[in-house]
């Protein structure tokens, strides 16, 4: 099985970092997901990584072999792009047959391909029927290997590109928002299916997502990026429960953390809007306090005064926007459909931490 070093690639367009100063090891069979907002250089990296795109400085290797300056096709890497790329002339079989087909044909055996059917060769085509068998079974695709991309639904479709990236035996699959084309539902039973398939392979795969809970659900590791630099790769529990900086802590997680104004007194007393929210073991003066909605409860006495200014029901959850009267500070919690009968008629209500769950961070994060 192989693992994946990528070691401080540098690539810029103009004056843009698209990708600046990026290392990162993934072991043999592991899954690692790239969140990051839009422009960060997710996908840059994966085209760098694939061969597409040339980085100005560092290196790649797979399998301990450095691919730096090796052609996409010598990389034995497979991408899964957004798109699903399917050429609508051929059936799902011949869709899935091509990268074998490729490579076991030469160059001038190649170009009749683009046309209508495959050209004979029989020899050379010998047992990649068996594969791509093999491979449509373990995507339930069977059945539909003689339909074309139209007659095909998008999540078929996608089974198909995935087919494709698979038969091959990848040492490494790179895959840049593979579902965000599918609907909710088909987006979380592929999810399963794409982890059942990585699991099977065992290829390393580096997984790009704008979709949280899909990095969250599927990632051995989380890296989160922006700005082109990669600010934390952790578990995604870590990276939710112990965001390395503000930066990550705001963009993991929907609705958004808290964050709320600190002064840690001499004493070591985390003050939030005049109240006591703990003790800090070092730390002093002005901070951020930042807090998950889901830690936010309702206090039974005491706690942080609110006006409540908008309630959400999302059916297992109330989300209660509210307001902090002492300091005018938005905040998010999210309670449970049952607490909505908790809620006073004057819509004020008082909220406090859960115990342990508040986070500090430096004012100057802010
Ligand atoms: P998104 O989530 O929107 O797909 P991303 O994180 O994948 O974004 P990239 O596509 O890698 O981001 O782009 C990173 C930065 O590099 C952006 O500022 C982008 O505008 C710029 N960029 C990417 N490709 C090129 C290019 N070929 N020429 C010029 N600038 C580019």
């Amino acid at each position: 099985m192989a693992g994946v070093t990528i070691a401080s690639l540098h690539k810029r367009f103009g004056a843009v970092r698209a990708v600046d100063d990026v290392s990162l090891a993934l072991s043999p069979g592991e899954f690692v997901s790239l969140v990051g907002p839009s422009g960060c250089g997710k996908t840059t990296l994966m085209r760098i990584v694939a061969g597409l795109e040339r980085a100005e400085g560092g290196s790649v290797s797979i399998a301990g072999r450095d691919v730096t300056g090796l052609r996409g096709a010598d990389r034995n890497v497979a991408m899964v792009f957004q798109s699903y790329a399917l050429y609508p002339h051929m059936t799902a079989r011949q869709n899935i047959a091509l990268p074998l087909v490729m490579r076991r044909l030469g160059a001038r055996q190649r170009l009749p391909l683009v046309g209508r059917v495959w050209p004979g060769t029989r020899a050379a085509l010998a047992g990649i029927e068996a594969d791509v068998v093999a491979t449509a079974e373990s995507l339930g695709l069977a059945h539909l290997l003689d339909r074309k991309p139209a007659q095909l639904s998008g999540g078929q479709r996608q089974r198909v590109a995935l087919g494709r990236a698979i038969v091959r035996r990848p040492d490494v699959f790179l895959m840049d928002e593979p579902l965000s084309n599918l609907d909710a539902a088909l987006r979380v039973q592929t999810r399963k299916e794409i982890v059942d398939l990585h699991r099977r392979a065992g290829a390393s795969t580096i997984y790009v997502t704008h979709d949280q809970s899909e990095a969250l659900t599927m990632s051995d590791r989380v890296a989160v990026m922006m700005a082109g630099r990669i600010l934390q790769v952790a578990s995604p529990t870590a990276v939710y429960d112990d965001p390395r900086d503000l930066r990550v802590a705001r963009f993991i997680g929907s609705p958004r953390i808290n964050t709320l104004a600190a002064e840690i007194g001499a004493d070591g007393l985390v003050r939030v809007a005049g109240q006591a929210m703990g003790i800090a073991s070092s730390a002093r003066g002005a901070h951020v306090y930042a807090l998950r909605p889901e830690h936010l409860l309702l206090a039974t006495g005491g706690g942080l005064a609110a006006k409540v200014e908008h309630v959400e029901f999302l059916g297992e959850a109330l989300l209660v926007h509210a307001r902090l009267t002492a300091t005018g500070e938005a905040v998010v919690a999210r309670l449970t459909p049952e607490d909505r009968s908790r809620l006073p008629a004057d819509d004020t209500v008082a909220l406090v931490p859960a115990a342990g769950r508040g986070l500090l961070f430096g004012a100057d994060e802010a």
